[in-house]
């Protein structure tokens, strides 16, 4: 259904009923979508209308965060507006890419303070999600290098927040996965680097022990991130490969950005079996020198392997998939995730993306993922058996004081969700507060009553 809506600045605004999903491909929904050109035809809409709307980037969070039955396409509101050389504070619309970014500036010697292991998002959905990176236990997340952005309410005024202006407004928001507004443009610093290449020295371990050895002896390396076997059991249960890296110093600049291969299309969803994936994690482990190498890797090879497949999420078939994503406080890491490895080999339900990191120091935002301690993301494909595995997980996760990172949830259950954000309460009220919540909805905000 294709309705002809508004005519604005010249410009032809047509919503479209459309079947909108995540990264992951699950859930499925119809919604609406509205793609703006200026910000002032997008506060006219959303004065003048009513029902849920959210903002949407590029779609890479992995469930239903960005559907709703109205979407506000972001990726229109896309110039870079300003740029201080002596401070590298960069202001751009929210719908600028990081890839555009690393564009830019890489070969001018700047890099982001912080980078999920995508460089396919949008500003507004780093800030909306609160990413972090390889270097979450030096740095902390995309927040912290945030100075301010601007913020559409509901009632379509634009509001200026920071760490001292509208504080409660920064706080809910960045972690807020689009419920407080919509963020429209935004400052942060980028950090200088001297090169476009990666030291990256790589530790392959034994077992989950040695892998937190190695994690904590590398601690002061900047970044670091493991590829766990989690099909792996017994005495190599948690055997890993650890990659950690810190930028050359060689003045290379000459950054260009790989385009690799594609995934043409959906595959059938047997491809993706126990067998497969524990061949290919066996291959994965073999393939890893023993003991610790050295070598040098390119930007996108070290922070974004995964973008040089495009649509590398159809190797999970039509059904989709869905990303696990938790975190544990520091005490209680290691035998909470014995636990959690134990139940998924015991299930036979084994993800060869299995990525496994050491965080820092939590943040005070309210709904923002990290806490000080160990995270694990495994992805699986959707089907029947998996849901009651992952809500085991997740009564392990909570036990244990953990949480789960609503950008790539799609199916957790309310009371997972307030049991792991203590800080919720605060986040409803600022909702409340300025009368967000009548308004900014998502599938998932639904899903959870947030
Ligand atoms: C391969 C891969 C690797 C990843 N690695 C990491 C990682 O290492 N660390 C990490 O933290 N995340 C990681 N992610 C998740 C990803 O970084 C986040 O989901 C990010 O928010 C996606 O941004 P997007 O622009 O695609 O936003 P979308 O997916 O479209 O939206 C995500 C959320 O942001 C909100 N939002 C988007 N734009 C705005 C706006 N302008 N104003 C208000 N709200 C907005 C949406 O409402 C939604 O709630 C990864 C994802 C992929 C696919």
């Amino acid at each position: 259904m294709v309705c002809v809506t508004l005519l604005i600045h010249q410009k032809i605004i047509v919503n479209k009923k459309i079947t909108l999903s995540g990264w992951g491909g699950y859930p499925v929904v119809t919604g609406e979508e509205l793609p703006f050109y200026t910000s002032a035809a997008l506060r006219e809409k959303l004065t003048s209308g009513s029902g849920d709307i959210i903002a949407r980037g590029n779609g890479r969070s992995y469930g239903d965060s960005a559907l709703s039955s109205m979407v506000v396409h972001m990726r229109r509101f896309n110039r870079m507006l300003a740029f201080d050389e002596t401070t590298g504070l960069l202001t751009c619309e929210a719908g600028v890419l990081l890839s555009e970014i690393l564009e830019v500036f890489l070969p001018r010697g700047w890099f982001l303070k912080i980078t999920p292991g995508t460089k396919l998002i949008t500003v507004g959905g780093a800030i909306a999600s609160d990413v972090h990176g390889k270097n979450h236990h030096v740095e902390g997340c995309f927040s912290s290098c945030v100075k301010s952005f601007d913020l559409l309410l509901a009632d379509g005024r634009v509001v200026t927040c920071s760490a001292s202006e509208n504080r409660d407004l920064f706080l809910a928001t960045c972690g807020g996965m689009g419920l407080t507004g919509i963020i429209l443009q935004a400052r942060f610093y980028l950090k200088r680097v001297r090169s476009c290449f990666i030291e990256q020295t790589t530790i392959k371990t034994k077992n989950l022990r040695e892998t937190f050895g190695a994690f904590e002896r590398h601690a002061d390396s900047p970044y670091s991130v493991a590829w766990i076997d989690c099909l792996s059991t017994g005495d190599s249960m948690g055997r890993s490969v650890l990659m950690t890296g810190r930028f050359a110093d060689d003045g290379d600049l000459s950054y260009r950005s790989s385009n690799g291969v594609s995934v043409p299309f959906h595959l059938p969803g047997f491809v993706l079996n126990k067998m497969s994936v524990k061949a290919f994690n066996g291959i994965y482990y073999r393939k890893a020198k023993n003991g610790q190498s050295n070598n040098r890797v390119s930007v996108d090879g070290f922070f974004y392997p995964l973008d040089a497949i495009g649509n590398w999420n159809r190797i999970y078939g039509r059904n989709g998939f869905t990303q696990y994503q938790f975190i544990l406080p520091e005490a209680v890491s290691y035998e909470g995730l014995t636990q959690i490895l134990q139940e998924i080999a015991g299930a036979g339900a084994g993800s060869f993306l299995a990525v496994l990191k050491l965080y820092g120091r939590e943040n005070d935002n309210y709904l923002s993922f990290p806490l000080e301690g160990y995270g694990l993301a495994l992805d699986f494909k959707i089907e029947k058996k998996l849901f009651g595995l992952l809500d085991r997980l997740d009564e392990i996760v909570v036990d244990y004081g953990g949480r789960i990172f609503l950008t790539k949830d799609a199916r957790m259950s309310r009371e997972t969700f307030e049991r792991g954000y203590p800080r919720l309460k605060m986040f409803r009220e600022v909702r409340k507060k300025y009368d967000l919540d009548s308004r900014f909805n998502s599938h998932q905000s639904r899903r959870l009553q947030i």
